[in-house]
């Protein structure tokens, strides 16, 4: 089976008894960005918590890779959970480098390899390695420190990463360029991601599949374009907001509505041929494409008909 994680029946009651996850099912497959999503207290920290065991269920199973986690050491667990959360909490006084090499440096990579790997990272989140890896984290923008905080989640190159309103505190150019980042990043990467958000427009803008809760439930858990379209409730309706026309075109792309690549014809074919095969097909239009199948232009019924004559 693809699922990476999945929970069965996961509850968590606080001491002071708050339900903060009710009875929880659910799967996430590998390589899959799962977005957690509705009001503040509805249990979606808890949640993806639990996953790396921040937090213990008080009964349902966890499995990660067919593991029950409560079996694993909690130490090798979260070894393989990358973890960024708002405000990042990089230490003040390590500089960049030794912030993103932490979790390396602890499972005893030796200092070449931390010291080039820490340099792909800042690379890749789009820091300049020589401007910042021996700056202090207050010599950074607030965005700045953001990305130090997912190159430090991505550091030991970890399969699955919880990511906590990462950009939550961001004002709203720099959030939307850090979900832009986050994308390109996701393409390259494939990682399984665990993300926690309180804004419907982001969880839809970066999740393969949404998990709206309420209450400790989740209430629906389907791809972006479902929960537009279909909304399961009045609250997951209200979530989403009036704009679900528009949302969901901003969501379509022209590949979901393209017809298939069937009608072309390769630019060295005879008139009479074209003539025929557009009649057979019922078409109006071909496209002309090269030997390799490139495209070169296209031709119309009436002027290959007309020349034809
Ligand atoms: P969200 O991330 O959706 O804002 P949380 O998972 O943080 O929600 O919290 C879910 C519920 O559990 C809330 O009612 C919150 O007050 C409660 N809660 C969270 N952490 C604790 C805790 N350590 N002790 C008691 N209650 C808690």
């Amino acid at each position: 089976m693809g699922s990476i994680i999945r929970f069965e029946r996961v509850n968590k009651i606080y001491p002071d008894g708050t339900r903060a996850v009710d009875d929880v099912t659910f799967e996430i497959e590998e390589g899959e960005c799962v977005t957690f999503v509705g009001p503040s207290g509805c249990g979606k920290t808890t949640t993806v918590k639990l996953l790396n065991r921040l937090v213990e269920p008080t009964s349902g199973t966890i499995y990660l890779n067919g593991q029950d986690t409560a079996k694993v050491d909690v130490i090798s667990l979260r070894r393989g959970i990358g973890y960024v959360i708002q405000d990042v909490g990089l230490f003040p006084h390590m500089t960049v480098a030794e912030n993103i090499a932490l979790v390396p440096r602890l499972i005893g990579w030796p200092a070449s390899k931390r010291e080039s790997r820490t340099d792909e990272l800042l690379n890749l989140v789009g820091l300049e390695p020589g401007a910042f890896r021996n700056r202090y984290p207050h010599q950074l923008s607030g965005g700045q420190r953001q990305r130090v905080g997912v190159a430090r989640g991505l550091a030991a190159d970890p399969p699955v990463i919880l990511m906590d309103e990462p950009f939550g505190a961001l004002d709203p150019i720099t959030r939307a360029q850090l979900q832009d980042e986050f994308l390109r990043l996701r393409a390259r990467l494939r990682k399984t991601i665990l993300f926690v958000t309180h804004d419907i427009d982001e969880a839809i803008k970066l999740g393969d599949r949404i998990a709206v809760m309420r209450n400790g439930k989740i209430v629906q858990f389907a791809p972006p374009a479902t929960i537009l379209k279909t909304p399961v409730d009045l609250f997951v309706k209200d979530l989403v907001g009036k704009e679900r026309g528009l949302k969901l075109m901003k969501l379509s792309k022209i590949s979901d509505i393209m017809e298939p690549f069937v009608d072309s014809i390769v630019e060295g074919t005879p008139l009479r041929e074209a003539l025929r095969l557009m009649k057979e097909r019922n078409r109006d239009v071909l496209w002309v494409v090269d030997k390799e199948g490139r495209y070169q232009g296209w031709v119309r019924f009436e002027r290959v008909a007309k020349d034809e004559e």
